[in-house]
């Protein structure tokens, strides 16, 4: 049977529409990983920063934070809609599309 992404339903019977992950914007990650951690599949990877990529000026977040990685997505044909990444960023970076 192939799955049909028009037709998801909740358990409760409730129609639902997946927003799948796009990208992430490389100038906002500060490289927490927060999104990876709430994902349940294999769709993001944490990779090393390019010096020649540069981090947004944001003076809304601490100093401290990580920023030599970079969150990206890795296979986004893994992913399944979830939205959870996107709710735990603290930096907005990410953006989705619907079926
Ligand atoms: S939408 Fe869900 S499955 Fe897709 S990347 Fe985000 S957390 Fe993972
Ligand atoms: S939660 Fe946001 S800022 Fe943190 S690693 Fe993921 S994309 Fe980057």
């Amino acid at each position: 049977m192939t799955p049909n992404t028009l037709s998801a339903y909740t358990r409760g019977g409730t129609p639902w529409i997946p927003t799948y992950v796009e990208s992430i914007d490389p100038r906002r990650c500060i490289g927490c990983g927060r999104c990876f951690k709430v994902c349940s599949r294999a769709v993001l990877a944490l990779v090393e920063r390019e010096a020649s990529e540069s981090l947004e000026e944001d003076d809304d977040w601490d100093d401290d934070a990580e920023t030599t990685a970079l969150m990206t997505v890795r296979d986004p044909m893994d992913c399944i809609g979830c939205g959870a990444c996107g709710r735990t960023c603290p930096k907005g970076c990410f953006t989705f599309s619907t079926p």
